[in-house]
């Protein structure tokens, strides 16, 4: 099975476990051993093979699965704390839409650095909890400290900042300490890329919140921004019927071809939802590698996303959750099982689709897709020798998991984040038997314990 002899040493070693690598073959290794030393896999192969190899960490792999670290394709740190706070809300008076403008950036705004450094440390280790090892961030108040909670907690991921300089078009007024003029939103986006550069495991991106909350001249600078300094951007394209209204209107296009018509697309844009297109703007996503990220607990709210499409068409498309705000879960295995009910009912019954849409093909879009997508391909979304060391060790010991005659299966199908026990992110174990290893979770409960309220009290006050 090895492509190498087995190493002598290595800083850790994994034995005992059904290795599924969603390498082009999907290979499975069945009593397999994975080699780590310097952050990366240096080594694949059967438990016998390795019986040589002597490790600093040794951890016993039986009766569990080792796949990758799934990624998180669209997140919002800033949201992490209004878990269950709208549904709270919606109980006494309906809420008004659209929920992001109304809601989810006046919470953000609530938020002093510490609160969003604390929401990091949350979000983070939830993630990590659940089997997610990359996030990406579409755009929050005081990025700095997200980075600092993403350092702490060992998770890989790509900060950014909430990007907004016009607060007209629909909706609630953006408070003010999230609007920005053109220049200095400019200057802080390009600001944080440049000081995240050198760091290895959380990198930022730019971002813009949304066409309809940015002037078109910002929409133009921070995109040629980002060809410049050859790095992502986040925004949300695609999403609300609103915004294509405000497009049509204003510009005559649909938000692509407006883009296009603008000479801004590529592979530097990042759009979540992605979820109102056009066939020609799936046209557009195709030749000039725009990425997307469908959001299985939303996006089926919006329309008729077109994921398996995308996928099928080789578009750069990964899965995410939206942040709590959204779906309530950060288990991108719960994405993608709901993301393949809503592509079976929608490209199956449309024309009696035979070609099966299965779990095994969403496994590889929350992994591979989500690698793609944001661009990391060649360093993590599968087990292969060279790769980052970003890798699960999931729970099968349960009724709930057997008969294990497909670890494949059983990863794609069966297991949810909580049968997730031992994470390792670039080489290091951050979970160990699901206890945090890189962080101290009581003391986390208890700065929320304090935090929380005031939060709460504040943007209660906001949106009464
Ligand atoms: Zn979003």
């Amino acid at each position: 099975m090895s492509e190498n002899t087995a190493p002598a040493t290595a800083d850790i070693i994994v034995k005992g476990c059904e290795v599924v690598t969603l390498d082009k073959d999907n290979t499975v290794i069945n009593d397999g051993a994975i080699a780590v030393s310097d952050g990366r896999i240096v080594w694949l192969g059967t438990s016998d093979e390795a019986a040589g190899i002597s490790a600093g960490s040794v951890i016993d792999g039986r009766g569990r699965i080792a796949m990758p670290g799934l990624v998180d394709a669209h997140f919002h740190t800033g949201q992490q704390l209004l878990r269950g706070k709208l549904q709270q809300i919606a109980r006494k008076r309906p809420l008004k839409q659209p929920v992001w403008k109304n809601y989810l950036i006046p919470f953000e705004s609530c938020l002093e650095p510490e609160d969003v450094y604390l929401s990091g440390l949350v979000a983070y280790t939830n993630m990590i909890q659940v089997g997610t090892t990359c996030f990406a961030e579409a755009g929050g108040p005081h990025p700095d400290e997200m980075g600092r909670a993403a350092m702490d907690t060992g998770i890989r991921g790509f900060i950014s900042l909430s990007t907004v300089d016009q607060s007209e078009t629909i909706g609630a007024d953006v408070p003010q300490n999230m609007l920005m003029t053109h220049d200095e939103a400019l200057e802080r986006n390009v600001a944080l890329v440049k000081r995240w550069m050198d760091n290895d495991r959380v990198k930022a991106w730019l971002s813009l919140r949304q066409v309809i909350v940015c002037s078109p001249e910002l929409v133009r600078d921070v995109i040629v921004a980002a060809n410049d300094l050859d790095v992502k951007l986040h925004t949300h394209l695609c999403e609300g019927t609103y915004e294509i209204d405000y497009t049509n209107e204003k510009f005559g296009m649909r938000p692509t071809e407006w883009l296009y018509s603008l000479g801004l697309l590529s592979h530097h844009l990042h759009c979540a939802h992605s979820v109102l297109l056009s066939p020609r703007e799936v046209d557009l996503y195709q030749e000039h590698r725009v990425s997307a990220c469908h959001c299985g607990f939303n996006n089926y709210s919006i329309g008729h996303p077109r994921l398996i499409e995308m996928w099928r068409r080789g578009i750069d498309i990964g899965l995410g959750t939206d942040g709590p705000g959204a779906g309530g879960t950060l288990d991108i295995f719960q994405v993608a099982h709901v993301a393949r009910v809503g592509q079976q009912a929608i490209n199956s019954s449309a024309y009696h689709q035979r070609e099966p849409i299965s779990s095994e093909e969403l496994l590889r879009i929350a992994t591979i897709g989500g690698a793609r997508a944001l661009g990391v391909l060649d360093s993590i979304g599968t087990l292969e020798i060279g790769k980052k060391a970003d890798f699960l060790l999931c729970d099968t010991s349960r009724m709930d998991h057997a008969p294990l005659y497909d670890p494949l299966f059983v990863a794609a199908s069966i297991i949810v984040g909580r049968d997730v026990e031992t994470v390792v992110i670039d080489g290091k174990i951050v979970m160990k038997d699901r206890e945090m290893v890189s962080i101290d979770t009581a003391a986390i409960k208890a700065k929320l314990n304090e935090r929380l309220p005031v939060i709460s009290e504040r943007f209660e006050a906001l949106v009464a």
